[in-house]
This record gives C-alpha cells, sequence and structure tokens, in this order.
C-alpha cells in the first residue's frame, strides 16, 4: 500500500511525494527482472481540468541486475525523468488509453508505473565495466559452451 496515492485527497494544488524503493519493492513485483536496488522516486501531481492531473517521476539510485557476461550480480545507475497523464476513472479503464487511469475508488498505483520507468531505464545489454567481471565465472561459463 506504500505506493498508492489518493487522487480524490488531492485538491487545486500541486501535491508531491517521496517514495524510497528498496529490495521489498522489487520483491512485491512478482515479474521483476531486477532484484535489487537502492532509489528514490519523487513524485509531483499537478491537478488540470476535469479529473486529469499532470504526473512528473523523477528517480534516481541504483539496482542490482546480473551482468550479461559473468552473470554476477552488477549496480547500475538509474537517473529517469518521465511526464505522464493521469485520470481519475470511475468505470473500467480504457485499455487503449495512453494516459495512466486510477482505479475506480480514486486511487493510483504507483508500484507498476515506477517499475516500469525504472526498467526502461535498463539497457538490453548491461556488463560490468572493462575488467571488472568475475573471470573465474566467465571461464566456467565458456567450458559449459564447449561440446
Ligand atoms: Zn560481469
Amino acid at each position: 500500500m506504500a505506493y498508492r496515492v489518493d487522487l480524490n485527497a488531492i485538491g487545486k494544488e500541486q501535491v508531491s511525494f517521496d517514495f524510497e524503493i528498496d529490495d521489498t519493492f522489487f520483491a512485491a513485483l512478482k515479474q521483476a527482472v531486477v532484484e535489487d536496488g537502492v532509489l528514490s522516486a519523487h513524485v509531483d501531481i499537478q491537478p488540470k481540468a476535469g479529473d486529469s492531473y499532470r504526473m512528473q517521476v523523477g528517480i534516481n539510485g541504483y539496482v542490482v541486475v546480473p551482468c550479461d557476461r559473468c552473470l554476477e550480480p552488477m549496480q547500475w545507475h538509474v537517473s529517469v525523468q518521465q511526464e505522464v497523464n493521469v485520470e481519475k476513472t470511475t468505470t473500467v479503464p480504457d485499455v487503449n488509453s495512453d494516459v495512466v487511469l486510477s482505479e475506480k475508488d480514486g486511487t493510483l498505483d504507483l508500484a507498476p508505473l515506477l517499475y516500469d520507468f525504472i526498467a526502461v531505464a535498463i539497457p538490453i545489454q548491461h556488463t560490468h565495466a572493462e575488467g571488472e567481471c568475475n573471470e573465474e565465472m566467465i571461464n566456467k561459463l565458456s567450458s559449459y559452451m564447449v561440446n
């Protein structure tokens, strides 16, 4: 529940939220490729006309992902700034919508959104810096590849 925002509680003024993201965040999201990380997220929600909002999300920190070359854990620095439109809805969300929709009761679950923003900040190819891989592991892996 820690990453939920009640849009009903937002008046006409911009509101800001700060979230800490750590291993429990990634553990709760079962699909997470990222196993660990230490990040902080800052979220600004600016009310717009009607039941819509402009949301700015800034995330900074690092995640721990397996290195593509040696499979050992490595830290990847993440610094993202994203803007999305949010709409409060009382109906079934339109899946084709490019805006983020709240749940029927007006709450917004930020956890999947924050995870998506972090995930896109991690390149498909991510390896340790040259010379920082676990050479022993690489040798072991390459020996498995010999038929
Ligand atoms: Zn490596």
